[in-house]
């Protein structure tokens, strides 16, 4: 990774994709700010998305691309046009995830002249989500042909990864709370390792109170009283709700830069996406793009620049009178991207207007987390039965049965079958409305070998009943059972 110090007084080698869309308008606007504010970058320019999806790259970042953001490490990115629903996968994913961005950093702060139901209540806060794990792993799979399932991985490197950036962003920024936001009530496992993670790596951090709250009120609480927070800590499905809501409160996506962090590369974007009803028209708002800039430049040690940009850029919103369209008053006067662009430039030579609040002029120090795949270790781990997902057009006493006497000569024994997570044989409860994706929990004898050959007969003996496509281990770690209990399951 390139030298990024304040000291090095060479330009930055800094990778631009300009992308798709409005891409190329508000990243060229938001380059021509970043250098009149005095940014140093030596430019690389790069393609990825829509283009290399019609060139017939299904990964939609091509092999030069990777090459310049490898080399470079620095990232300032324009939106990437995704498929909806079908053909490639989103580039912008490929991008965070092939250079593992662990971290994506969302500010959101009052923007002056945006007036929303919010304004004047002081909203200041950093939205930290976890930005490669999660269920955008994107592991999917159809089970059956009506039931789709899509895997929530959650490790413990992620998590301390993405809770020591956190508390290391809020103590740079000289910020007092970090909370960490999950959903650990109901998964235990997985948010659960979230919610444990961020205690165990608060104690490193009692400068900085941490505080843990369930996501859902923490979506109430960001309406209701979003001041209280400075920074958020969270999975990457739920900060991606979190983070646009938040960026809701102060005037939308429209205004909101990101970056997403990682050990080698850092790539800096608007939160907007490529917009393709205004493209070419000139009117597009650089302002997110610009702000993801101000947040490059602090990234490499560039805070005066930084600083030099934003307090012009509010200056500019905050008159409101060469505004582009999105945001103006009177949209018949409105400026376009360009005339915003100069606006913008004039106003770093005025006197200073609008006072912002200096964010960290020191770069984050990332986490120093090693590379090796297993972190974490068992003294003793204990396979105790298996889990074995079955396709059945039945009811559930039919398969149950069928299932008990066909495995009667096998180390299991059928302990319960859940539909949808809720157990319905034996039957706990009134029955549930079934679909044909059936978890058949068996639990080894007392005695008995839990090895590969007794989980294959085991396959055999079940498959003779229905078609199984998946089996889980249920396993105990250090003692400690690893697998959670159906609803209505006794333990
Ligand atoms: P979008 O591009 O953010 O646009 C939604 C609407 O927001 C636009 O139609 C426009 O509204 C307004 N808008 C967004 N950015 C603006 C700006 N800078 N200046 C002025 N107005 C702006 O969302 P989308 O339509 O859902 O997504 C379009 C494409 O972008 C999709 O292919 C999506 O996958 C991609 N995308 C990429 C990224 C990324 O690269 N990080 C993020 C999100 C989406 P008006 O109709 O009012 O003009």
């Amino acid at each position: 990774m390139p030298n990024h110090t304040p000291s090095n007084p060479d330009p930055i080698p800094l990778t631009v994709i300009p992308g798709d869309g409005i891409g190329p308008e508000v990243t060229q606007a938001a380059l021509k700010l970043m250098a009149a504010a005095g940014g140093r970058f030596a430019v690389t320019e790069a393609v990825a998305g829509a283009v290399s999806f019609a060139a017939g790259d299904t990964t939609g970042v091509p092999e030069e691309t990777l090459r310049a953001v490898e080399r470079t490490g620095l990232v300032l990115k324009g939106p990437l046009e995704t498929p909806v629903g079908h053909g490639g996968k989103s580039a912008n994913v490929t991008l965070r995830k092939l250079f593992e961005t662990f971290g994506n950093i969302r500010p959101v702060k009052e923007v002056p002249g945006i007036v929303t139901p919010f304004s004047g209540r002081g909203v200041d806060m950093i939205v930290v989500r976890e930005n490669v794990e999660d269920l955008y792993a994107g592991i999917e799979h159809m089970q059956t042909p009506g039931v789709a399932q899509c895997l929530k991985l959650i490790s413990r490197k992620g998590c301390e990864k993405i809770a020591r950036l956190a508390f290391e962003l809020a103590r740079s920024e000289g910020r007092k709370s970090v909370h960490c936001a999950t959903k650990a009530n109901i998964m235990k496992l997985t948010e659960g390792m979230m919610k444990r993670v961020f205690e165990d790596v608060a104690s490193d951090y009692r400068d900085i109170a941490a505080h843990h709250i369930i996501i859902d009120n923490c979506a109430q609480q960001l309406v209701m009283r979003p001041e209280q927070f400075e920074v958020i800590v969270t999975t990457n499905m739920n900060g991606d709700i979190l983070s646009d809501l938040a960026a809701g409160l102060v005037g939308g996506l429209g205004l909101a830069p990101s970056a997403n962090i990682g050990p080698d590369v850092a790539i800096f974007e608007a939160v907007h996406g490529s917009a393709p009803d205004i493209a070419g028209k000139g009117v597009a708002n650089p302002t997110a793009l610009a702000l993801a800039g101000a947040m490059l430049m602090r990234h490499v040690g560039q805070g005066a620049a930084a600083e030099r940009l934003e307090r012009a850029l509010f200056a500019v919103l905050g008159e409101g009178a060469s505004v582009t369209p999105d945001v103006a008053r009177d949209t018949s006067r409105a400026a376009g991207t360009d005339a915003f662009a100069e606006a913008v430039i004039a106003a770093m030579e005025a006197p200073e207007v609008v006072s912002i609040k200096a964010g960290s002029a020191r770069p984050v120090r990332l986490p120093d987390m090693p590379r090796a795949p297993k972190l974490v270790t068992a003294k003793t781990a204990e396979m105790v039965g298996v889990d074995v997902f079955v396709d059945a057009d039945t009811t559930p006493g039919a398969l149950g049965g069928a299932l008990a006497a066909a495995t009667r000569d096998t180390a299991f024994r059928l302990k319960m079958i859940s539909n949808r997570g809720t157990q319905v044989y034996p039957v706990a409860g009134p029955a549930p409305d079934c679909v044909d994706h059936w978890r058949c929990r068996f639990v080894l004898h007392s005695g008995a070998a839990g090895d590969d050959a007794a989980i294959l007969a085991l396959l055999s003996a079940v498959a003779a009943v229905a078609p199984w496509m998946h089996v889980e281990k249920l396993m105990r770690f250090d003692g400690e059972r690893a697998y959670t209990l159906a609803q209505g399951e006794a333990a």
